[in-house]
């Protein structure tokens, strides 16, 4: 296993019912290290350039609309294979068939409102990372 970077976001809706300290309260307990956070309210364009690859998708607008809802809280998360560890931490899109004791199983409301982004990818962990980070603010 390799120490691994990945970003995780802490949705509106979970910012809006104050679980931002549980949940990284949750990445720390299970040895997910926070290598960099901050706190980000996503323009129209932010959001459909982070999403761009659901463009075509139905639900993309609707998607643009709650990722700009509110603040978000964007991390970059580090620890051994955390790519995938974040992702199962999180559990399914939909939290109806999330896993007990994920995060979106305990947070997350709807299969649009879901609480937690992670990249599913090493690849794309790079790009998401750079895309709210500069390399000068992850320890
Ligand atoms: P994940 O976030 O688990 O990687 P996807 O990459 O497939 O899931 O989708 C990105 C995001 O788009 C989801 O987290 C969710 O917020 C939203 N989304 C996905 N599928 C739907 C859907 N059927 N209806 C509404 N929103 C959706
Ligand atoms: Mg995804």
């Amino acid at each position: 296993m390799a120490i691994e970077r990945t970003l995780s976001i802490v949705k509106p809706d979970a910012t809006r019912k104050n679980h931002v300290g549980a949940i990284v309260a949750r990445f720390e307990s299970e040895g997910l290290r926070i290598a960099a956070i901050r706190k980000v309210w996503m323009s129209k364009q932010e959001a459909e350039g982070f999403y761009a690859v659901h463009a075509a998708r139905p639900f993309f607008g609707e998607l643009v609309e709650f990722m700009t809802s509110g603040p978000s809280v964007v991390i970059v998360l580090e620890g051994e294979n955390a790519v995938a560890r974040n992702r199962e931490l999180m559990g399914a899109t939909n939290p109806a068939q999330a896993a007990d004791g994920t995060l979106r199983k305990l947070y997350a409301a709807s299969i649009g409102e879901n609480a937690v982004h992670g990249s599913d990818s090493l690849e794309n962990a790079t790009i998401e990372t750079a895309y709210f980070f500069r390399g000068t603010e992850i320890f």
